[in-house]
């Protein structure tokens, strides 16, 4: 009797398990793929997919291709150009190495390879399904390799099975080319899916890349980032705060060219944004990070989209200072603004233009501008719908606001302006406003809004210099501490500009002949000891700039709080006036204004329909 009951596996079915941890989907393998390709040094890809890559994935590359017979050997297991020895691993420059991906893929689909080096003559053609070489001969090709990988998991039906729908594994795919578009804008890409065209993309600059893939629109809502320390260099791009989405999305972290997650990166950032996005709103980022590869071990994974940092802490502690820098150092005011000349807002509907701040120099402020590109009177397309979508939350049953609702409802100065006659509008726990609108239920927030309204106010008055001042009755002395003494000093221009007319008055004290028309009677002397506050605190915060912090502070502390009674004529007024700002929808700090619940979303609920 035999004493031994352990078997060696046969090549073949040992690719086939280790095909499990490689490949689990279409898209490892379009990944695999472009990793293989990048590495040969293509300059140029091609890749297309059927039937969501179930049926097809071809890649075609000008890398440097194959000799016959490393074409064979590359469907091995553990073969590999990359590395030699275990030092090499620790070395690691390559996006593959482990040199199994191909081995996998062969395993558990019908592959065919076509491949020629520069220096030979005629190329190679292998035909390979389930690990066995079912062809091999000589054929024409440019220089490079074209694979094809047919009919995924044919021999395993059981993963088969568990792919899911085209939509799905689409969209896995797409990420992965994007992220590797991103990585490698200098690579030439096209991506092909049953006969469309997604992308076609040439060799170009980073910044020409971002906005082939998101858009100018959502180009011009980044901000550009560049640290280097003597441990690591950090690169990219950060969105602005009041951009952030309700999903991770678009975060990208690209350490020595590799996509990779990481939790401690990822909450570095956000850590650097702390205050800036709600909670729950993820901010946009592309970060390249350069690391000495000896720093880091990207082979705790089979997808080694995880890597082991040595010294996690500092680069914590670095990503955080780069964001906060980033931050600080840009505008980061909402970067939307609606055709100011015209108060009408059915200029939204169908142009709808938004322009950077223009700051006191008439420069355009913030990212733009350092870019040397002005946007500031240019007109950007702009699409407010997704601008919406990345703001709000789309949690379910509530939706938000889109401007076709507004429009049909509060178009400025018609008769069907927010007077909305005979439409009942109501106040919910003195804090929320809710009025019909065609298509449901329109829920605003009373504080918000009013901020936004006093923000632009304050702007606009700033901006033309023309100050709207109510006298008082009674001048008020303001006693402060020398050090808000002197920030009020300093302050003085923009507090004019507003409408705070103030004077210094003795040994720390100021004397408030007027303030603007909207600070409430009896709240005159608090409300500039509060705005210095709400500044202050903006400031150690997020290093605005002194006018548009005054302005952020200002609207802050004079608007209508929650727990505020409100009339009905006041609610009016207070949409009539929301809706004619150039931004309805955000607040100056990137919150929400409205939501909106509609009919139908009710009636489901109901079981009405
Ligand atoms: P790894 O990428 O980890 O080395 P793979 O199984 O993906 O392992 O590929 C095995 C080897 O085949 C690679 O090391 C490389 O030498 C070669 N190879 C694979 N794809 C290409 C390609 N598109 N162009 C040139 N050589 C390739
Ligand atoms: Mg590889």
């Amino acid at each position: 009797m035999s004493t031994s009951i352990i078997n060696i596996l046969p090549d073949h079915l040992a690719n086939k398990i280790a095909a499990g941890e490689v490949v689990q989907r279409p898209e490892s393998v379009v990944k695999e793929l472009l990793e293989n390709s990048i590495d040969a040094g293509a300059t140029s890809i091609s890749i297309t997919i059927k039937n969501a890559g179930k049926s097809l994935i071809q890649l075609i590359d000008n890398g440097k291709g194959m000799s016959e017979e490393d074409a064979v050997k590359s469907f091995y297991r553990h073969a590999t150009s990359k590395i030699a020895s275990y030092e090499d691993l620790e070395n690691i420059r390559t996006l593959g190495f482990r040199g199994e991906a191909l081995a996998s893929v062969a395993a558990v689909a019908q592959v065919e390879l076509k491949s020629r080096r520069e220096e030979d003559t005629a190329g190679t053609f292998l035909r390979i399904e389930g690990s066995e070489i079912k062809e091999q001969s000589k054929c024409a090709h440019q220089q490079g390799t074209t694979i094809s990988v047919k009919n995924l998991f044919y021999n395993t039906p059981a993963r088969r099975q568990f792919l899911k729908s085209n939509n799905t594994e689409f969209k896995h795919i797409y990420d992965t080319v994007q992220r590797l578009a991103l990585s490698k804008p200098e690579i030439a890409l096209e991506f092909v899916s049953d006969d469309d065209t997604i992308l076609a993309l040439p060799s170009q600059h980073l910044d020409e890349r971002l906005k082939n893939l998101f858009g100018d629109r959502h180009f011009a809502t980044l901000i550009p980032v560049q640290e280097n320390t003597e441990l690591l260099s950090v690169s990219g791009f950060i969105g602005k705060p009041d951009f952030a989405r309700k999903s991770k999305v678009d975060q990208f972290i690209f350490l020595n060219d590799r996509y990779i997650v990481s939790r401690s990166i990822n909450h570095a950032v956000f850590s650097g944004y702390e205050h800036l996005v709600e909670k729950g709103n993820f901010p946009f980022f592309l970060l390249f990070i350069e690391l000495d590869p000896h720093k880091v071990d990207v082979n705790v994974h089979p997808s080694k989209m995880e890597v082991k940092f040595a010294d996690e802490q500092s680069i914590y502690r670095i990503i955080i200072s780069v964001v906060r820098k980033a931050l600080g150092g840009n505008d980061i005011t909402p970067t939307v603004e609606f055709n100011r000349q015209s108060n009408d807002f059915s200029s939204l509907r169908h142009s709808a233009i938004p322009r950077f701040y223009p700051d006191s120099s008439g420069q355009t402020s913030g990212f733009s501008a350092s870019k040397g590109s002005s946007y500031g009177n240019e007109e950007i397309p702009f699409d407010l719908t997704s601008k919406l979508d990345q703001i709000f939350a789309q949690s379910p049953g509530t939706e938000t606001i889109t401007p076709d609702d507004t429009q049909t409802h509060f178009q400025h100065g018609t008769r069907d302006s927010v007077a909305q006659e005979g439409k009942a509008i109501w106040q919910l726990h003195n804090k929320y406003i809710l009025t019909q609108i065609r298509s449901g239920l329109m829920i605003i927030d009373q504080h918000v809004a009013h901020e936004r309204i006093l923000y632009e106010r304050a702007l606009t008055r700033m901006n033309n210099a023309v100050p709207s001042s109510q006298q008082l009755l009674f001048p008020q002395t303001i006693q402060l501490t020398p050090g808000d003494y002197t920030l009020t000093n300093d302050l003085l221009p923009f507090l004019n500009s507003i409408g705070f007319e103030t004077k210094p008055f003795g040994k720390n004290t100021f004397v408030l002949e007027g303030v603007p028309p909207e600070v409430k009677a009896g709240t005159e002397a608090n409300i500039v000891q509060n705005i210095l506050d709400e500044f202050k605190n903006n400031q150690l915060r997020v290093k605005l700039d002194a006018r548009d912090n005054i302005a952020k502070s200002f609207s802050c502390k004079a608007a209508i709080k929650a727990g505020e009674k409100l009339g009905e004529t006041e609610m009016r007024s207070l949409i009539d006036q929301l809706f004619a700002t150039s931004m309805p929808y955000v607040c100056p700090h990137g919150r929400p204004v409205l939501i909106k619940l509609s009919l139908a979303e009710l009636d489901r609920r109901f079981f009405r329909t």
